[in-house]
């Protein structure tokens, strides 16, 4: 062997060496380029690497100038990436085409020959080295040979330094990542021996990596944790599988719960080299995680609605209790906008409730409207409160809303049955205030008016019409009608209502008939010849009818409401009718019998006054006739006497007994005369009430006037205790007089028997005078009372017929009464009469 190659073999040994020893970069070109310096002829030397950028760079070189190294940096004949590039001698630098634009500095620094040699690996060109020689023609192929052995060393120790660097770096992010994981993180190997931790390991443990890495768990948990972990981890390892398993570990402030996931390690083989652990605390989360499920537990069984929207109003939290009030389930909701439970009518207070939620405000039970997914509207009350983050910003809105719609329909029947009951009350009242001024007017014509007015206007009629019955003095019946709100003229052309299917009801009591369009009642427009309202009628089209019927079922009108309008009649409307009819009927009826009465009334009047005229006219008649007939009676019967007085002798034949019939004629005549006279004065008394009289006293005159025929007949007349009454003594001596004379004159054989009594009834005083006579038939009761009747001729009882009469109108005079209680032929008489008694 050669000296040059004893050098070459000496310099690789050192270059093996030297790169043995090299760490970094720099170390490898400096053993490259004393291997370069030693094993060529060249005497400078420099290494060029490409950059990551791409761009080539002197990394290191040995006695080149400042200006040599700034000249040549950035030349190659390779551009990065070159693959076969093979080294390019340049024997003489002088005739290099290339180098052309270097010659002087070539020149200055003496260089005459140059060798670049490619450091190439797997991906092509990554540098040269460059090789300087003194002299031309000296880059020799040994030194060709020797530069590529070096090269491709230096190029191999680069790589073995890259992935060195790649690894160290690889490790050093891995451990960064791992370091600032928030779970544990470690790495065993077979044996359970710790070849990786976190910082976390080492801050939740408190034992730094040096101290864990290399020791299994036994060394540093107690053995029960410890044999708990082993035995998680030997599971993976049979299985080969991802474990999750929640495991407990002791740290300073107690035992934390992990959930760890536990997996395999694996070579890139393959085989399982290890076992990997990644355990999240989840002590608190855990504890977190049960008040969490229990609050969802209650949102989810609560009742409410409970909803969560962010500021967009969007649907983010839906429970049961809302699918169960709106109709939407929790995927129909949540992600949609809030404003889809908007009724037409909360829209606006929706924008107003996120507004005040914007600014932090609560909302407390407010009771709004809102809209089912089913369309129909609901009540609700809500309650509204605004959800912040942790720092206390307002992300969105928690919403309780509560179904109150049955709450609300209960306050709403209640506020109808309130409002009914009070118009039912107002109503009434009204009715309390109109019966009374009904009742009060006894006019038919006016009260059909007021009632006709009233009920219009309490209906609230456009206008209205009372058809009710009048029946005349002489009980002949017809219909009159009475307005109100419209003029007469306005139905002075047609004819009255007939019995037509609408009108018919109500003329025949049965009942109110309303309507909110008349016109389209199955009734209407059925009857000729109008077949609907005439032409010109008012317009109709509200209708409300009620018969006014008496207490006897006596059909007494109709009364009759209409307005233009649809539907302006009401149950309420029916009510105030239907009892201002009754009212009305009341009243009528009430009216009715007054005019009845007031008609009876002065026919009374005028027939007592026609009785009273014709009394008048009677005892003017027989006053002035008695007393003008006295007069020439009493002329004939002096005439008679004188006659029979003077000539009485003269005369022959029957004629003095034709004389006797001329005086006893006359002698009648008068006694009958006096009778009529007496008649005709009896009830000739005027002025004032009638005075006190004690009975017995008027007795007692009348019984010393008759005391010659009492004593004549062998009579008896007895009386009981008499009282005090009201009437003329006169009168009662003449009553008394006319009875007891009576009972003389109609006595039977025996001697007459007559008794006085009375009883008082009543305000009262009935006598009754009882005889032993001869009796009265019965049917002749009413009879002997009248004026010249009797029972007997004057042969039997001379008598005129009048003293009965004059008893009847003594006592009538008086308001008494007179009669024949009881009496039988052959069997006595008992007479009664009545006088008032003096209170
Ligand atoms: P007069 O006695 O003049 O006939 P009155 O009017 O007094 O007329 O009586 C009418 C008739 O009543 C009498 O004619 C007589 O027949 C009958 N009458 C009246 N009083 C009695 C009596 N006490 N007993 C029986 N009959 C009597």
């Amino acid at each position: 062997m050669d000296r040059a190659a004893d050098q070459r073999l000496a310099a690789v040994c050192e270059l093996v060496a030297g790169l043995a020893a090299a760490n970094t970069t720099e170390d490898v070109c400096q053993a490259a380029l004393d291997g370069l310096l030693s094993g060529t002829g060249a005497n400078r030397a420099a290494i060029l690497i490409f950059d990551d950028d791409g761009i080539l760079r002197l990394r290191a070189w040995r006695n080149l100038t400042p200006e040599c190294r700034h000249a040549l940096a950035g030349y190659t004949p390779w551009p990065q990436g070159t693959r076969n590039a093979l080294p390019v001698p340049i024997p003489d630098v002088s005739v290099e085409e290339g180098l052309q634009a270097y010659r002087d500095i070539l020149e200055r620094e003496q260089i005459r020959a140059l060798a670049f040699v490619p450091l190439t690996l797997d991906a092509g060109v990554l540098g040269s080295l460059v090789l300087h020689y003194a002299a031309r023609n000296e880059c020799t192929g040994d030194d060709l040979n020797m530069a590529r052995a070096i090269t491709s060393q230096v190029a191999l120790a680069l790589e073995r330094r890259h992935l060195a660097n790649a690894l160290a770096r690889s490790e050093c992010r891995l451990q960064t990542i791992i370091d600032h994981s928030s779970a544990v993180i470690l790495v065993k190997d077979l044996q359970g021996r710790f070849q990786l931790i976190n910082r976390r390991f080492e801050g939740a443990f408190h034992f730094s990596k040096q101290e864990v890495i290399g020791k299994t768990d036994y060394e540093i948990f107690p053995r029960e944790i410890a044999d708990r972990f082993r035995e998680n981890d030997r599971e993976v390892l049979t299985s080969g599988q991802v474990l999750a398993v929640q495991e407990s570990a002791p740290q300073d402030d107690g035992v934390h719960t992990y959930i760890s996931n536990k997996f395999p390690m694996r070579d890139p083989d393959g085989t399982i080299a290890g076992i990997c652990g990644i355990a999240a605390d989840v002590t608190n989360r855990k504890v977190l995680g049960d008040s969490s499920l229990h609050l969802a537990a209650i949102v989810e069984s609560s009742d409410d609605a409970i909803i969560g929207k962010d500021l967009n109003g969007i649907i983010r939290i839906w429970n049961k209790g809302a699918e169960r009030i709106f109709g939407y389930t929790a995927a129909e909701a949540i992600g949609r906008p809030i404003t889809m439970l908007a009724a037409a009518e909360g829209i606006e207070d929706m924008r107003s409730i996120l507004n005040k939620i914007r600014r932090g405000e609560r909302i407390d039970h407010y009771e709004t409207i809102r809209r089912r997914k089913d369309g129909e509207t609901i009540h609700v009350s809500l309650t509204v409160s605004p959800v912040r983050d942790e720092s206390g910003r307002i992300i969105g809105a928690s919403k309780i809303a509560r179904d109150i719609s049955d709450r609300k329909n209960i306050e709403r029947e209640r506020t109808l049955l309130l409002a009914r009951e009070q118009e039912t009350r107002k109503t009434a009242e009204l009715l309390n205030r109109v019966g009374p001024m009904l009742a009060s007017e006894l006019d038919t014509g006016k009260l059909a008016q007021t009632v006709t007015d009233l009920a219009t206007e309490l209906v609230g009629g456009k206008f209205g019409s009372f058809f009710h019955n009048v029946v005349d003095e002489k009980g002949e019946s017809y219909m009159l009608y009475t307005l109100s709100g419209a003029p007469r003229e306005a139905f002075a052309g047609f004819p009255m209502p007939r019995n037509t299917e609408i009108f018919a009801p109500t003329f025949r009591g049965q009942g109110l008939v309303r309507s909110d369009d008349i016109t389209k009642d199955a009734r209407y427009g059925k009857s000729g010849p109008y077949f609907g309202m005439p032409e010109g009628h008012l317009p109709v089209r509200s209708y409300l009818a009620a018969p006014v019927m008496s207490r006897s079922g006596e059909v007494l009108g109709g009364l009759f409401f209409g307005h233009p309008l649809e539907g302006k009649f009401t149950v309420q409307h029916e009510a105030i009718l239907s009892g201002l009819a009754a009212q009305a009927a009341i009243a009528l009826d009430n009216a009715r019998l007054f005019e009845q009465a007031q008609w009876a009334q002065s026919e009374l009047k005028r027939s007592n006054e026609d009785l009273r005229r014709a009394n008048q006219d009677l005892e003017t008649f027989a006053y002035s006739a008695s007393h003008d007939l006295q007069e020439p009676l009493r002329t004939m019967a002096i005439s008679a006497q004188l006659l029979e007085r003077n000539y009485g002798k003269e005369l022959k034949g029957d004629a003095a007994q034709i004389l006797t019939y001329v005086v006893e004629g006359a002698q009648r005549m008068e006694s009958l005369i006096q009778d009529i006279l007496a008649y005709s004065t009896a009830t000739r008394y005027t002025g004032g009430p009638p005075p006190s009289v004690h009975s017995g006293k008027a007795l007692a005159i009348a019984l010393a006037n008759l005391d010659a025929l009492i004593k004549q007949y062998g009579a008896t007349v007895t009386f009981g205790p008499l009282p005090v009454i009201l009437a003329h003594e006169n009168r009662l001596v003449q009553l008394f007089q006319n009875l007891i004379g009576n009972a003389l004159k109609y006595r039977r054989e025996d001697a007459p028997r007559v008794h006085i009594s009375t009883v008082e009834r009543d305000g009262w005083s009935v006598f009754s005078l009882v005889d032993n006579g001869i009796g009265i038939d019965r049917k002749f009761a009413d009879y002997i009372f009248g004026l010249f009747k009797r029972l007997h001729n004057r042969q039997e009882h001379p008598g005129s017929g009048i003293g009965l009469a004059i008893c009847q109108r003594i006592v009538e005079q008086y308001g008494g009464r007179i009669w024949l209680e009881d009496s039988a032929p052959g069997a006595g008489s008992t007479f009664c009469f009545t006088f008032p008694t003096r209170t």
